[in-house]
């Protein structure tokens, strides 16, 4: 622990955003990182505590206190081999990741929590600039070969692990790059694509072979792959996007979140995109349904684009600024949160249903017909929407972007071909050792899980990788 005193003397500074005029503008990434000075005072702030909460409630168990310390001291190459031993991609979560650990962060008991997510950004992308992240080129092979089909964070650490445990890997993935919702949802405002490609570069160098463009179960047989592999990770993500069931929903100009998203995040890679199917949101008054990141991510886009006028709605009441009673520290809190899309322009309505869609003579939407509902408990204690009487209301939409959620994985493709047990929410089901009801198959990730996050996803994938090591060398 470099400063004892750190964390009396120095208050929580973050590094901030671009100005909205300018930002709004591009796609280049909104957030700044503070000089290297200020990011070492923020490290400083760190504990060192007994219980380290930060360590315990990151998924990865990144092994904060230690890496704090030493880009404290500035000692660059002991940071980032402490941050690589449990993370093998910081700079996605450096980026995107909500940072679960900052809410369990001791300081944030009774101050503002260590900016560990920030700080984990600035190591990393200062262990790239000084040439410290190199190949890592397994020595030995074991002979054995692993097909992993997918290449989200799951599919990628799952990959990367496998190979420096001396396995040859082939990760098939259906998009012309990989990333997954990394790549084609996150836009290139949070997280700049070079930032996956660079350590694309690395892993192909480590000798993992990346199949592009290449569907499991539609380009390649999914039977043929436990033919010719000793293993398979399935990683496909959960993709199959919860859709709007109301009056008017078969409307021209209503279309899921991700395909809107993914359209962006091509063209600004100079993918080729499909300009019959072209989504845009130019001059149109804009209704994005559903109040989550996703929801976030098209409101961002959509104002680049130069949308007229940008709504969110959700279906659930506006969750409070601050902690309550029933969600006390160090478990994660779902509070308020304003995104830095939402502060480039939008209007957010909360506890509001969608009940109807209206079209033009053409087909196209027109108008959305809500209405605001209240969620009362029953006897049960369960939650129950209730409609408000006479509070309906139009709001004018030329495009409508659904960002409800994603359901389970797509079931067409490789878990029906290869007929492999689902869980009751329609997800791969596995055992404790992440093998699905077929041998030698194994699932990890989203498709496993159910939507979540990158820290999870990255988490499973390497997870997945021991067990599969474990399977082939037994
Ligand atoms: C718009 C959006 C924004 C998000 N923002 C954040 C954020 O800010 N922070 C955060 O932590 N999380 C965020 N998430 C969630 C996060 O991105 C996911 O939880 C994570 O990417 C899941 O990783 P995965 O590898 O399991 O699946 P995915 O990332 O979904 O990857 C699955 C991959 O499998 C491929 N695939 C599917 N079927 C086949 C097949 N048959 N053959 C070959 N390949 C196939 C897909 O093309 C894809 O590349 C966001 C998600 C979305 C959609």
């Amino acid at each position: 622990m470099g400063d004892p005193k750190g964390f009396l003397k120095v208050k929580r500074r973050e590094g901030g955003y671009r100005p909205v005029e300018e930002r709004i503008n591009d796609y280049h990434e909104v957030e700044i990182q503070l000089d290297e000075s200020g990011r070492r005072e923020q490290a400083s702030r760190c504990m060192d505590c007994g219980v380290a909460f930060c360590h315990w409630s990151c998924p990865l168990g990144n092994i904060m206190p230690e890496w704090q310390d030493a880009l404290y001291r500035g000692d660059w190459k002991y940071a980032y081999e402490i941050l690589q031993q449990t993370n093998n991609f910081p700079e996605f979560t450096g980026r995107v990741c909500p940072a679960l650990c900052e809410a369990s962060c001791v300081l944030a008991v009774n101050d503002e929590p260590v900016t560990i997510r920030q700080n984990e950004w600035f190591v990393i992308d200062k262990a790239w600039e000084l040439g410290l992240v190199k190949p890592r080129i397994p020595q030995n092979r074991t002979g054995k070969k692993v097909a992993v089909i997918g290449g989200g964070p799951a599919g990628l650490a799952a990959a990367d692990n496998l190979n420096q445990f001396g396995h040859t890997v082939t990760l098939f993935e259906a998009e012309a790059n990989v990333g997954g919702f990394v790549r084609y949802g996150i836009p290139d405002f949070k997280l700049d694509k070079k930032v996956i490609e660079r350590r694309i570069g690395l892993m192909e160098e480590e000798g993992v072979v990346f199949r592009t463009s290449t569907r499991v179960g539609k380009d390649i047989a999914s039977e043929s792959l436990l033919k010719d592999y000793d293993a398979v990770c399935i990683t496909i993500g959960a993709r199959k996007p919860r859709d709007l069931v109301c009056e008017g929903r078969d409307t021209g100009g209503i279309h899921m979140a991700y395909d809107y998203l993914s359209q962006q995040n091509k063209s600004c890679s100079g993918e080729k995109v499909c300009r019959e199917s072209l989504i845009q949101a130019l001059d149109k008054d804009v209704v994005v349904i559903g109040g989550g990141d996703t929801g976030s991510d098209c409101v961002g886009t959509a104002n680049r684009q130069g949308a007229r006028s940008v709504y969110q709605l959700e279906l659930l009441p506006q969750p409070p600024a601050h902690r309550t009673e029933d969600m006390p520290w160090p478990l994660w809190p779902r509070l308020h949160k304003v995104s830095s899309s939402h502060k480039e322009g939008c209007v957010r309505l909360w506890s509001v249903s969608t009940k109807r869609i209206e079209s033009d003579s053409e087909g196209n939407v027109k108008k959305i017909h809500g209405v605001k509902v209240q969620w009362d408990k029953d006897e049960s204690g369960r939650f129950v929407m209730k409609e408000v009487p006479g509070s309906d209301f139009t709001l004018n939409a030329d495009l409508v972007l659904l960002a409800m959620g994603f359901v389970h994985p797509e079931h067409d493709g490789p878990v029906n071909d290869l007929g492999l047990e689902k869980d009751e929410r329609g997800n791969i089901k596995v055992d404790s050792s992440f093998k699905t009801s077929v041998d030698p198959v194994f699932a990890a990730g989203d498709a496993r899980r159910g939507a979540s996050l990158v820290v999870y996803a990255i988490d499973e994938g390497r997870r997945v990788a021991a067990e599969i090591d474990q399977y082939l060398l037994s």
